[in-house]
């Protein structure tokens, strides 16, 4: 079995794959083999920018996430500049962020993220099938 970032995949392999053998893994959630599977996600290889991120209290807890771009802030919300300073691959989990020792860019599609090992493995045997 492969792990996440292929050991031994070589790009030469993508042809290799019928629709039936298209790489996955067992593990995932409806949502990441949707992920996967979703024609109409334009994914495009980024380099992460840290982003503003907000926070506030629910039931008792602080909750932080990244701040949409022009968000309104209510007076509730506290926001800490440079404060989103990582995204996660959706498919194995690889930080992705310019902190020292992770993976600076990955592929995203605005909303998720994709590792580049993640998109050769798993999205590019995908492009152009129906
Ligand atoms: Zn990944």
């Amino acid at each position: 079995m492969l792990n996440a970032y292929g050991a031994g995949w070589r790009m030469c392999d993508v042809k290799a794959y019928s629709m039936a053998e298209l790489p996955k893994e067992g593990w995932w959630t409806p949502e990441q083999l949707g992920l996967v599977q979703d024609r109409s996600r334009q994914w495009i290889l980024r380099s992460f920018e840290p982003s503003d991120s907000v926070a506030f209290l629910l039931a008792g807890q602080t909750i932080a996430r990244k701040r949409e771009l022009g968000e309104a802030v209510s007076p509730e919300t506290s926001v800490t500049p440079g404060g989103w300073d990582h995204e996660h691959c959706s498919l194995c989990w690889q930080k992705i962020s310019q902190l020292p020792g992770d993976k600076g860019c990955g592929y995203t599609d605005g909303r998720d993220w994709v590792c580049r090992p993640c998109y050769e493995r798993f999205i590019v045997p995908r492009l152009g099938k129906p």
